[in-house]
């Protein structure tokens, strides 16, 4: 049976991926379904109860610039803020925060729920309708079919989903849900390359049994940071402190104990983890040397007695993990509600995507999330976003959003995805940006906002406080450059107070705050100079640009050498074996990865510049 009503998108999957392209389509005006598995579950957090760290904030915040919701979630759900590498330069400075999971479901289901255009239903998909080479539709389990022109798949881990615990293994998509086996198997039998990856997560602790007093207390910052462009410090629940305590020589001698029960030792589990993630076991395995590991102790929500000890994931046997807990200082008494588990799963090949997330087989079916082989809420709820917006955009018959990797981590994400594939969970590091000065947290809104106001993602309130900001900002900078001091200044003394150099010539207050011991804020104190900006974020934005005006031209500069070939395009079918002059192996990597563009061509890992450039030649000759 078909239901009533046709869609223009529907996306399978309400984890974080789901929601903000189930979000997206629906702020674009597009008729949207989110079908998913449990409308209690929309939202949730399957592992670690926190948004953001370095790299992961910065995607955050750009989802927020484009109006997604994991900002404003998390702003509605954070219990402890923390602005991590605060003493370094603005480009790696990153946001994090704490959440209670409870709030944080909440406030992700509160804005599916008021979000026009947007339908939920529960049921399990579990296959795909295609005509054609066309995707047109999806079949729940009960048998009820939609239609819809386009389909966004965010399943996340729970394709052929593989529980592990010790050398007992079970079906499940994650602990406490059912695995997506029909789909899978459907999915499976189309021209995708399929493979499995592996993730863990450790044993949630009794709060009641721990000892805190023996453990180092670890509060958020002061001021509060916030996430959205549009939040404040007012929406932030009670704030709460972590914990730090450690792993000893006793925790790793019984985990080295269990490791002939160990689902990965023993080669139960063939899927990768993830590198910067690693369980516990592999901790111990990898860096022997070491003595002891840190743990986070974290809350997992205001009212919930449930302790998250960040730092030893684990896949060992149930009476090992008790063992390993109880060794460590401050969990000797330790009660695990939820024992830690590994869970394996499928994910598709990201070469086979389009830079859309569109896949190369299939028209109008996109993917985004964990089953692109990414591991995190903030990668997958950026995807979420490209894949629902392009989504719609297909639909309206309008051009497609790609963002560059000088334009946004989004881009950097989803082109080394789609060009370079992976083996392993990829995760979000400022070091995979090479315009990392361009691509900072405080600046996602000016990289980004306008984009998204023009394809209808940016709503009105949120325009407006833009458009105000940008004129703060600009006509704060006019100022600083019109303002001049000289040394019978009224302000001069005042002014060599807080300088190495006393003031000798004439200087504008722009050039005066570029010198190293002096910042905007310190300026505006000054009596005649001030008061300033009182828009904090407006402020911020004054003192960077100012600050590190030169740095930035600089990177423009690169970016403008580079892009003069970056969107070359090469034909989906072109024959790499034409050109001559190709070694066999360059011929072999770029026939099986298909890159759109010669920029992609460029990344690919072993061609060299030697191979874009003969390229270059031939795509010139024959265009
Ligand atoms: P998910 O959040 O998994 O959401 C998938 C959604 O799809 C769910 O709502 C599900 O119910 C629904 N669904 C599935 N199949 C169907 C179907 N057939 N029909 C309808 N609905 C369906 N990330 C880290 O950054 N670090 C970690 O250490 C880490 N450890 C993890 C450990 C475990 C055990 C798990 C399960 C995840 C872990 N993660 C970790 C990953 C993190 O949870 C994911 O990256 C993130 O949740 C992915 O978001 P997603 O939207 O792609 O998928």
């Amino acid at each position: 049976m078909f239901y009533q009503q046709d869609f223009d998108v529907i996306v399978i999957g309400g984890g974080h991926a789901g929601t903000e392209a189930a979000m997206a389509s629906a702020r674009m005006g597009a008729s949207t379904l989110l079908l998913t598995h449990s409308i209690e579950t929309l939202g949730q957090m399957s592992c670690n109860p926190a948004i953001g760290g370095i790299g992961k904030g910065h995607l955050v915040k750009e989802i927020d610039a484009l109006g997604g919701v994991m900002a404003k979630a998390i702003d509605l759900a954070g219990i402890q803020f923390r602005t991590l590498n605060s003493s370094k330069g603005p480009a790696v400075r990153a946001t994090r925060a704490q959440a209670d999971r409870t709030l944080y479901r909440t406030a992700v289901r509160n804005m599916l729920e008021n979000q026009e255009n947007l339908t939920l239903f529960q049921q399990s998909c579990d296959d795909l309708i295609i005509e054609n080479e066309r995707v047109t539709g999806v079949v729940t389990q009960m048998g009820l079919k939609f239609r819809a022109k386009t389909v966004v798949l965010t399943v996340g881990t729970f394709l052929g989903g593989t529980i592990h615990i010790g050398l007992e293994n079970y079906k499940g998509g994650r602990a406490g849900d059912p695995p997506s086996i029909a789909l899978a198997d459907k999915l499976r039998a189309m021209p995708f390359r399929v493979d499995r990856l592996k993730t863990g997560t450790p044993a949630r602790l009794d709060a009641r049994t721990l000892d805190f007093s023996v453990m180092q207390k670890q509060a958020g910052d002061t001021p509060l940071p916030v996430f959205s462009f549009m939040g404040n410090v007012e929406q932030h629940p009670e704030q709460i402190p972590c914990y730090i305590t450690h792993t000893n020589e006793q925790t790793h001698d019984i985990i080295r104990s269990g490791l002939d029960r160990s689902p990965m030792y023993t080669g139960v589990i063939e899927g990768v983890g993830p590198r910067y993630c690693p369980s516990i076991e592999d901790k111990i395995t990898r860096f022997a040397d070491k003595n002891s590991h840190q743990i986070f102790v974290e809350p997992e929500g205001l009212n919930s007695v449930e302790v998250y000890p960040n730092g030893i994931s684990t896949s060992l046997p149930f009476d090992v993990q008790m063992a390993l807990v109880r060794s460590i200082k401050g969990f000797e008494n330790a009660h695990i509600i939820r024992p830690g588990y590994a869970i394996e799963y499928d994910f598709f090949d990201p070469r086979d995507l389009k830079q859309t997330l569109e896949t190369k087989f299939v028209k109008g079916l996109f993917f985004a999330g964990q089953i692109n082989g990414t591991t995190g809420y903030e990668e997958a709820g950026a995807q979420g976003l490209i894949a629902g917006a392009n989504a719609a955009l297909q639909v309206q018959q309008k051009d497609a959003l790609s963002l560059g990797r000088d334009q946004a981590y989004m881009g950097v994400l989803i082109d080394d995805l789609a060009t370079m594939g992976t083996k392993e969970p990829y995760r979000m590091f400022t070091s995979r940006a090479e315009y990392r000065l361009l691509l900072r947290e405080d600046n996602a809104d000016l990289r980004l906002t306008e984009i998204g106001r023009s394809i209808g993602l940016v709503d009105d309130e949120r325009w407006a406080a833009f458009e105000a900001k940008i004129e703060q900002v600009e006509r704060e900078k006019q100022r600083l450059a019109s303002t001049w001091i000289h040394p019978g200044h009224v302000a001069a003394d005042d002014i060599n107070h807080l300088l190495k150099t006393p003031i000798s010539k004439e200087h504008s207050l722009e050039e005066l705050i570029r010198r190293p011991e002096l910042n905007y804020e310190t300026l505006m104190k000054v009596a005649q100079l001030g008061p300033g900006l009182d828009d904090l974020k407006a402020a911020e934005q004054v003192e960077i640009q100012i600050k590190y005006a030169g740095y930035i031209a600089r990177q423009l500069e690169d970016i403008a050498k580079s892009q003069r070939h970056e969107n070359a395009l090469i034909p989906i079918d072109f024959d790499y074996s034409k050109i001559s002059g190709l070694s066999n192996e360059v011929v072999a990597k770029l026939s099986d990865a298909r890159p759109e563009t010669l920029g992609k061509a460029s990344r690919i890992s072993g061609i060299t510049p030697a191979a874009i450039s003969l390229l270059l030649v031939y795509l010139k000759k024959h265009d």
